[in-house]
């Protein structure tokens, strides 16, 4: 199964990758993720991108893409992949269907999860992450049985730097002004299936799973 999951920030891309990645046995590749360990580690591309980060703006294409083209190459995507932030614009989605045509890898769908904007505000505003373990978690919709605290490793749980409300509605407006055009783009592929979102965690993988089949 290769799959591409679209959405607002927030919309739920890393929770329902998580899911099908376990269904599918496939590896889910979060561009956020690999960008927010690259900050971590200090290397040259999280220097780069850890200000545009902070505020809400997009990494550049060509950094984005490379990341990609270097994992799709891993031995551990021969069994498919879930594509989670990624792509993100319309020069990210011809990339991809450029890298995938040369590996003969086709997708077989996109996955774009409707959400309202009172939705999206309430979910990052809850989201909280594990430090230890990376583990997600949402003070309202999922939140740990101990509060603060990660129910797997006792870790202390945060509260991402551009989820905060400044930052939250500028990642807003750059997934209008960008990313919201890769729905008809993939419309026109044949590629898409527009999924509500709104419900709770387990009905939309359900319906998910009902519509790939
Ligand atoms: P969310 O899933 O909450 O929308 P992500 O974890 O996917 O956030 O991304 C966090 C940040 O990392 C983005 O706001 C952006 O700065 C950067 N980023 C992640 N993926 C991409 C991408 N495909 N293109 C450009 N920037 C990206
Ligand atoms: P994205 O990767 O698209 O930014 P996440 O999967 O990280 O979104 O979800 C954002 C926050 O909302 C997380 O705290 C998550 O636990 C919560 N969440 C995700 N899906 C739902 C849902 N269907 N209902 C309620 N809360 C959700
Ligand atoms: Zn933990």
């Amino acid at each position: 199964m290769r799959l591409v999951l679209l959405s607002p920030p927030g919309g739920g891309k890393g929770t329902q990758a998580k899911r099908l990645m376990k269904r599918y046995s496939v590896v889910q590749i979060s561009t956020g993720d690999i960008l927010r360990q690259e900050v971590q580690e200090g290397t040259e591309i999280g220097r780069q991108a850890a200000s545009l980060m902070e505020k809400g703006e997009l990494v550049g294409d060509s950094v984005i893409i490379e990341i990609i083209r270097r994992r799709l190459e891993k031995e551990d995507t021969k069994n498919g992949f879930i594509l989670d932030g990624f792509p993100r614009t319309i020069a990210q989605a011809g990339s991809l269907k450029k890298m995938l045509e040369e590996m003969n890898l086709p997708l077989n769908g996109v996955i774009s999860l409707e959400v309202s904007d009172e939705t999206i505000i309430r979910r990052l505003g809850g989201r909280r992450i594990c430090r230890d373990c990376g583990l997600e978690y949402h003070l309202e919709f999922k939140p740990p049985k101990s509060s603060g605290r990660c129910d797997k490793c006792g870790g202390d749980l945060y509260l991402r730097d551009d989820d905060r409300e400044g930052v939250i509605s500028r990642r807003l407006k750059v997934y209008r002004e960008e990313t919201a055009l890769l729905v008809d783009y993939y419309q026109r592929e044949g590629l898409l299936y527009r999924m509500d979102g709104e419900g709770e965690i387990d009905k939309v993988f359900e319906e998910i799973i009902n519509k790939l089949g």
